[in-house]
């Protein structure tokens, strides 16, 4: 079956793993090969002022350049990876490539923060806490301007030892970001405690805002929440104008979609850095700002 599968390969393989399928061993082994040959890459999405569409800041997302299968999307090898162990390996290296990144900007003379997303399993690991220092020790760079993004499932187990975790990731300068917002199952007493300074509504409201009454009303509700707890609000996967009309006059902060800019390599960033008047980025923000 994986053979005409096409682009659903990995998940195919993973289906058949449950069942005490083949080849987890060539699969570790192609992610392994991934690492060593830099096959992985981090491309940045701008997330954006809802008034004036300046940028604040990125979120990296990973891409797999496969010399086999082309670009390999993280929905695809993630939940793979998740499940056999390797999750670590390519967590940890997108979290010094971001920082590697935030060194380079930093040089360049722009401080751009940037967001990495963390796994449950990653969350998880005893040393997270340590390693985060070492990356930010070892790029010698403002803890500010990292984040890190976690799910709210993850964050909503209000076990003692995920509650100290993210009080050190906080303690250490580093902002936290609640992901996917709304999709989990959340205790509002819990979220009033919790260190987190940003938090993203899902995309699927976001869909639904415009012709579903209830989706606009949820992200309205979750707007206000958030701000009655001094967080910032980030709505994802904004893809029309109309959505970013509706949002801001809802008050959400902080924007990310297509509508903008899909991830982009980090040139993309600089381009969108320098004002480059020929991005497509630029225009979309520009033409935002005149609205
Ligand atoms: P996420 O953190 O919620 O990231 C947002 C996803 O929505 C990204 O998909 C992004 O490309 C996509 N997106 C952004 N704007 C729009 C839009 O306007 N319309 C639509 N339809 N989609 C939009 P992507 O890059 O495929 O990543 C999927 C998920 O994979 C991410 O969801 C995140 O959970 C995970 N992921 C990505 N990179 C990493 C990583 O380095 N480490 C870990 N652990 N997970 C990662
Ligand atoms: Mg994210
Ligand atoms: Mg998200
Ligand atoms: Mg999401």
């Amino acid at each position: 079956a994986a053979k005409h599968a096409g682009r659903n390969t990995w998940r195919v393989y993973a289906a058949e793993m449950d069942g005490g399928g083949p080849d987890i061993l060539g699969m570790q082994r192609a992610i392994r090969r991934a690492l060593d040959n830099d096959e992985f890459v981090l491309h940045y999405q701008p997330k954006v002022a809802a008034l004036d569409g300046a940028l604040r800041g990125v979120e990296a997302l990973i891409r797999w350049q496969d010399p086999e299968r082309g670009v390999v999307s993280p929905g695809e090898f993630i939940p793979v990876a998740e499940r056999f162990g390797l999750i670590n390996a390519i967590g940890f290296w997108t979290l010094r490539e971001a920082c590697g990144q935030i060194r380079s900007w930093q040089h360049a003379g722009w401080r751009i923060p940037v967001a990495v997303n963390l796994s449950p399993q990653q969350f998880r690991q005893p040393d997270l806490v340590e390693r985060v220092r070492a990356c930010i020790d070892e790029f010698d760079i403002d803890p500010g301007l990292l984040a890190l993004e976690i799910t709210e499932s993850v964050v909503m187990e209000s076990s003692s030892s995920v509650r100290r975790v993210l009080e050190e990731l906080k303690a250490m300068g580093v902002t936290l970001s609640i992901d996917d917002f709304g999709t989990g199952y959340s205790c509002l007493a819990y979220l009033c405690r919790l260190p987190a300074r940003q938090l993203k509504i899902d995309r699927t409201f976001v869909i639904d805002m415009d012709h579903v009454a209830e989706a606009r009303h949820v992200v309205e509700a979750v707007i206000r929440l958030a701000h009655s707890l001094r967080m910032e609000v980030v709505a994802e996967g904004v893809e029309r104008p109309e959505q970013v009309l509706t949002l801001r006059s809802l008050g959400c902060d902080l924007i990310q979609g297509y509508y903008f800019s899909r991830p982009v390599p980090a040139a993309g960033i600089e381009a969108l850095m320098q004002g480059d008047q020929l991005t497509e980025q630029s225009a979309r923000v520009h033409a935002l700002a005149e609205r």
